[in-house]
């Protein structure tokens, strides 16, 4: 059965995709509101109805926003560690019921898909990539992260479709008009990566078997969807890799599916 990725949109003011076969997927972060998640959905042709689980990779608003109500809109659980849902419940008093929890570090099985979150460095209390896997496929996720650690590189390698952040432009970010705390907030190792940083990860990440490229969560601000695919085009480029499916994800809209 085909395995499809589609990224409902990614950036400061929301994040939230799909990896589904054509009967069941899992959303990864609801980060939009109910209606604008089921908005994306009708637009890339999908079914609501086929999603079955929401994953919480951590709990800013960006990732969370429409989690609680979607969850109950579609009577499906939310699934986060034990750490995001304890804050999640005591800082914000919301009620959140039909849960289930993941260790970091621990795989899972959810239908037909085995699920490995991992930790990631972020300023949040207990961020997490994900690995999903589907009979042979394999997708690696991390959307918020300050570096690409060894534990990062160990899951994020050799998957058929990797979705990176790509944040900022060290020098769009150096020039904005932000505080410096919040500048070194952002590049410091619990912060964001950086387009440099991503792309020079690529090497070692992708393999033979990789076929599709997504970068997202990038700065409407401080950095340049045109900027990321020209550095990250000239990249495949250079490694002979032409072929992988490229893909950098816009704010506003879905990116459409890409199967394999
Ligand atoms: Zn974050
Ligand atoms: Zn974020």
């Amino acid at each position: 059965m085909a395995f499809g990725i589609t990224v409902l949109g990614g950036g400061s003011r929301g994040n939230s995709l799909l990896v589904h076969t054509s009967d069941s997927g899992l959303l990864i972060d609801a980060g939009f509101s109910r209606k604008e998640i089921l908005r994306r959905l009708v637009k890339s042709n999908i079914d609501p109805a086929l999603v079955r689980l929401i994953l919480v990779t951590h709990e800013h608003q960006d990732h969370v926003k429409g989690c609680r109500i979607l969850s109950d809109h579609l009577k499906i659980p939310v699934c986060a560690s034990y750490k995001t849902f304890e804050y999640l419940r005591s800082e914000r008093d919301e009620k959140w019921e039909n849960t289930r929890i993941f260790s970091p570090g621990s795989t899972f099985d959810f239908e037909t898909f085995t699920i490995s979150p991992f930790s990631v460095q972020h300023d949040s209390i207990d961020p997490v990539g994900f690995v999903i896997e589907h009979q042979n496929f394999k997708v690696g996720v991390a959307t918020d992260l300050g570096c690409v650690n060894e534990l990062v590189k160990r899951r994020l390698t050799d998957c058929d479709a990797l979705i990176l952040e790509s944040n900022y432009d060290m020098d769009m970010l150096r020039a904005a008009p932000r505080s410096l705390s919040l500048k070194r907030r952002i590049m410091g190792r619990h912060g964001h990566l950086d387009n440099r940083e991503a792309i020079d990860a690529l090497p070692e990440l992708l393999t033979a078997r990789t076929k599709a490229l997504f970068l997202t969560h990038i700065s409407s601000e401080c950095n340049d969807g045109n900027l990321v695919r020209k550095l990250a085009e000239d990249k495949l480029h250079d490694l002979g890799r032409a072929d992988i499916v490229l893909n950098i994800v816009e704010q506003d809209e879905p990116s459409g599916t890409v199967w394999m």
